[in-house]
């Protein structure tokens, strides 16, 4: 097919209408293409951010964990203090004046000691945290690597596919770009919005025995010869799809041979 970019000129409703059926034709060569490929991308796409939100709830973990160490490290350097404060005060015990001092004095060890008992709990808590924390960690470790042991088989299997039909799906999207200068843009963008919306991705097509071949309702017989003669440009009025007679469609397809 030798054809030139021709925008200046003004091109028939029938050449445009030939060149919408070769450019839905090509569309839908892709549209099969990616069908092969079918939930595939979309399901690398969703391990993949399942993947993402795993890493994220590690980090997470990490963090709590490191808060926990440092409250931790506090905890332990409070209980040191009261334990030198325990060691000042048994210290002073031998050198008391009196009773009241000696009262005084293991009132406040008994304290101290009762505030190291709290602390050690504290700990104690902190540290069951940390190991469940811990444990968190290696089991979500462990899905991210079940995880992506599927996503490497998918993306595998992806790979193979798009590999497979990546350079012909390049010639369709080069091809189709060639075609769509050659309709104008009002046209074109009609065509486009049908095609998005239509579930098969026919934004044109042929008539069938007197009926919309997308939709299969049936045409009014003016709108029939309107559509034989390719005067005009004419919509199925039920689907909105672009409609074009066998002849001229079977004209487009043997000239994209
Ligand atoms: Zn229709």
């Amino acid at each position: 097919m030798a054809k030139e970019k021709i925008n200046e000129a003004p091109r028939s409703v029938e050449e445009r209408l030939k060149t919408l059926y070769q450019l839905q034709t090509i569309l839908s060569e892709k549209d099969r293409i990616c069908n092969v490929r079918g939930e595939l991308p979309k399901e690398v796409q969703d391990l993949e951010n399942t993947i993402t939100g795993l890493h994220t709830r590690v980090q997470r973990y990490s963090t709590e964990i490191a808060d926990l160490e440092s409250k931790r490290t506090d905890e332990s350097n409070k209980i040191e203090n009261k334990k030198m404060l325990i060691e000042r005060y048994t210290a002073q015990l031998d050198n008391v004046r009196n009773n009241h001092e000696f009262d005084n004095l293991n009132k406040e060890i008994e304290y101290e000691r009762l505030q190291i008992t709290l602390g050690e709990k504290t700990i104690g808590e902190i540290d069951r945290t940390i190991m469940a924390r811990r444990n968190d960690i290696q089991a979500t470790e462990q899905e991210i690597a079940d995880q992506t042991h599927i996503l490497d088989e998918k993306k595998a299997d992806l790979d193979k596919i798009i590999g497979e039909t990546r350079s012909q799906e390049e010639a369709l999207i080069e091809k189709a770009k060639s075609l769509e200068p050659l309709v104008d843009e009002r046209t074109l963008t009609a065509f486009k919005r049908i095609r998005h919306n239509a579930r098969n991705g026919l934004g044109i097509v042929m008539v069938d025995r007197s009926a919309c071949g997308g939709c299969f309702n049936r045409i009014p017989p003016q709108k029939q010869i309107d559509i034989r003669t390719h005067k005009k440009v004419i919509v199925c009025e039920y689907c909105g799809r672009l409609l074009i007679d066998p002849e001229l469609a079977q004209e487009a397809i043997d000239e994209l041979k």
